[in-house]
């Protein structure tokens, strides 16, 4: 049965191959950033349903990791054709619950697909090793083998992509799953998990419990069937999950909260920059973990760089992401617009000028929604909110610099250490900034550098573990070593 939007939808819960409502009966309602406007009601669980679905994910485990992975493989494909198939739909919904532009909506879809194709194939390649051993008479075997059920975890800014990225890794490595999503954006994930029931998946390996985050997290937590956390969020709740699997020495992904800086040399194409700052800065209306946090442009070529990027603003369409002229769609709650009207007004108390944009968009068209303009802030320092915590929202904090290895030694202060961009032209330059700029991500003259197959995950407090790629399968696989006596 297909379940649809703008509906009261009360078996939204996916669980061991099941449509099915949470247990203690609570709804959620699922509202549209751009009006104000309710677009459904789902049912809304605790830890009595987390646990079902633990249980479920437990029982299929063992059938699910025998499967060859060439099995695992052809299910993986079929879920890959059918996301790419109703992309149009899938991108609707991010759209409607969340805000999204269209375009970029279709391009997270894609994204998402492209994760199961990637996967689909990387299953195929969990390769173990012999070892020369040391004596004569012993023989060294190391093979590869999946986790056990993983618990994943995913934020509203990238509803569909994330739990792609989390699910096809634990699938092909022969993992299975409890997903939670967001509250924000539950419909996205109930349209995937319409997909992945048509693709035939057997019962209880991936499972869907949508839920108040404390309960159903420690349900995670506490239980000792769940082996692994894959989380992607803020870096305050990834830290309680990592104190919370401490208890069962849980494995833990952490793909957390980033702080990016944006350096653009006196010898950058200026035009380059400006269309990698808008990409960076500017899609999903400034609500991505490597999005650009604080630009630092040479003191040579500020004034020039501003021009340009005031005039590509200032023809920014921001709007309902379901138009399709729409460039910069709203924030995607209440609290998050507060934040951002907050660090615009910290940057103003402090000394910071606003020299394009810096309020709350209301009138006509705009209403209810949570829309705030772009807008550039000039004269910001250390001590401002926005030059040290993650804004989420289109606000471009600048600052200038005149010397290289004091703007890297700026951008390396900070405790995040995701994603980092700079623009120039002198090639020794950008082999130096490769080096030494701290960050897991690093965009030499590239505002939008991620890739299915690239590595992708933060430094310090920006996470632990990797996604994407080949790297992505080593979260999901444990390593074992057996000796053989011969
Ligand atoms: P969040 O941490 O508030 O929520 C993320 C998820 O965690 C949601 O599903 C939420 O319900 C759940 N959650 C919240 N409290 C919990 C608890 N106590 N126990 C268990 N689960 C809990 O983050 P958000 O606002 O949804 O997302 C934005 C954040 O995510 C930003 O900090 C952003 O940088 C980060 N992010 C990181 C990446 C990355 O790959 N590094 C990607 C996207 C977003």
């Amino acid at each position: 049965m297909e379940k649809s939007m703008q509906t009261v939808e009360l078996k939204s819960m996916f669980i061991n191959g099941e449509w099915t409502q949470a247990q203690g009966g609570g709804m959620l309602r699922v509202v549209n950033p751009a009006t104000g406007e309710e677009v459904g009601t789902v049912s809304y669980g605790d830890h009595l349903d987390a646990r079902a679905a633990v249980d479920a994910a437990h029982q299929a485990f063992p059938g699910w990791s025998r499967l060859t992975a060439r099995e695992r493989s052809k299910y993986l494909y079929q879920l890959y054709e059918l996301v790419r198939s109703h992309r149009d739909e899938l991108a609707g919904i991010i759209s409607a619950e969340m805000g999204k532009p269209l375009r970029e909506a279709k391009g997270e879809v894609l994204g998402a697909a492209d994760n199961f194709m990637w996967y689909a194939e990387e299953a195929k390649r969990v390769y173990g090793e012999t070892v020369p051993s040391s004596v004569p008479n012993k023989r060294i075997m190391v093979s590869r083998h999946p986790v056990g059920v993983v618990g994943a975890i995913t934020p509203w800014n990238f509803p569909v992509n994330m739990v792609a990225r989390k699910i096809a890794p634990a699938l092909a490595a022969g993992c299975t799953v409890v997903l939670k999503p967001a509250e924000s954006t539950p419909l996205s994930a109930i349209k995937l998990f319409e997909l992945i029931a048509q693709a035939g998946f057997p019962a209880g390996v991936v499972n869907l419990v949508i839920g108040q985050p404390e309960t159903v997290g420690q349900e995670l937590l506490d239980n000792p069937k769940v082996r692994k956390i894959a989380f992607t969020g803020s870096t305050r709740v990834g830290k309680l999950l990592m104190e919370g699997a401490a208890k069962h020495v849980k494995r833990v992904s952490l793909e957390l909260g980033g702080h990016a800086p944006f350096i653009v040399f006196e010898d950058a194409d200026l035009d380059a920059a400006v269309v990698g700052l808008f990409e960076s800065k500017f899609r999903n209306s400034g609500q991505m973990c490597i999005c650009t946090n604080r630009l630092y442009v040479h003191e040579s070529v500020v004034e020039e760089f501003s021009a340009k990027l005031i005039e590509r603003l200032s023809k920014a369409k921001v709007g309902d992401g379901r138009s399709k002229e729409t460039e910069i769609g709203p924030l995607v709650n209440q609290r998050a617009l507060d934040k951002v009207l907050r660090h615009i007004q910290d940057a103003q108390e402090k000394g910071g000028e606003v020299v394009f944009g810096g309020k709350r968009l209301t009138e006509g068209e705009y209403g209810k929604g949570f829309y705030c303009e772009p807008t550039v802030i000039t004269g910001v320092t250390k001590e401002m909110e926005i030059a040290g915590e993650e804004t989420f929202g289109p606000v471009v904090p600048m600052m200038t610099f005149t010397d290289e290895s004091d703007v890297i030694q700026m951008a390396n202060d900070t405790s995040y250490g995701l994603a980092a961009y700079a623009y120039t032209r002198d090639s020794s330059r950008c082999f130096r900034l490769a080096e030494a700029l701290e960050y897991g991500i690093v965009g030499i003259n590239d505002g939008a550098p991620t890739q299915t197959q690239a590595p992708f995950g933060g430094w310090k407090e920006s996470g632990l573990g990797l996604e994407g790629g080949r790297y992505g399968m080593d979260a999901f696989l444990e390593t074992k070593f057996v000796s053989f006596g011969v």
